[in-house]
């Protein structure tokens, strides 16, 4: 996209200035091929969220470092590559209120994914694919309550998978992906590796995700 396109469709004059002027928590933006999950090999633009509802103990993401930018400069940046594909992660991306996202990118054509952790429910129609990532393995006393979606991509630790039999009904596709944690030993995560992978062998539909981004040194 040439560099006056960017801005003629960043100036639209239908857009409202609410929605530009909506500042949100953002940690980073950027442009990458996801690793992992039913989308894993297609380029998304990430924009990841200030601020979480949750501490897990494999989290390798500080949401707590983030700056405030309004939708436009948000725009702005997300248009910078040639991705029409968006993906709001986190941190919790549900915390915010992303309808003035969602109304400034819809109007562009943009494909909209989140990945959330569940805890919150999500509007009807505000996202083209939700993927929830619940983490009641750790926090058994936290309610999951979007209980739909796409893609229900779940952490795996040896955790015994009844905990999933309600949820797996309202989601298409259903992944465990090996919990990975930098501070463990090759040994410990190999493990694991092996382990989920010989649960998906033994328990259809599920499927393994793996975190390929991270083998490729990328976000
Ligand atoms: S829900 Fe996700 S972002 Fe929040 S603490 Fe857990 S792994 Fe980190």
């Amino acid at each position: 996209m040439s560099s006056n396109s960017t801005e003629m469709s960043i100036d639209r004059s239908e857009d409202s200035s609410t929605d530009l002027e909506a500042v949100y928590k953002i940690v980073e933006i950027f442009h990458s091929v996801q690793g992992e999950g039913a989308h894993a090999g297609i380029p998304h633009v990430f924009i990841r969220f200030g601020k979480c509802n949750l501490q897990c103990e494999w989290c390798d993401t500080d949401f707590e470092t983030f700056e405030e930018m309004t939708a436009a400069t948000i725009l702005a940046e997300v248009m910078k590559y040639p991705s029409k594909r968006i993906i709001f992660t986190g941190g919790e991306p549900m915390l915010n209120d992303l309808w003035p996202l969602h109304r400034l990118f819809k109007s562009r054509g943009y494909n909209l994914s989140c990945e959330s952790n569940g805890t919150i429910e999500i509007p009807a129609d505000l996202l083209d694919w939700i993927c929830i990532s619940p983490k009641d393995q750790m926090y058994p006393q936290v309610k999951i309550r979007q209980r739909v979606g796409d893609e229900l991509k779940c952490v795996y630790l040896g955790q015994k998978l009844e905990l999933y039999e309600e949820l797996m009904s309202g989601f298409t596709h259903h992944f465990l992906q090996p919990c990975y944690m930098d501070q463990e030993s090759v040994e410990w995560n190999g493990k694991n590796f092996a382990l989920t992978e010989t649960v998906v062998k033994e328990n259809p539909p599920w499927r393994l995700s793996l975190q390929t981004h991270k083998w490729m040194g990328v976000d």
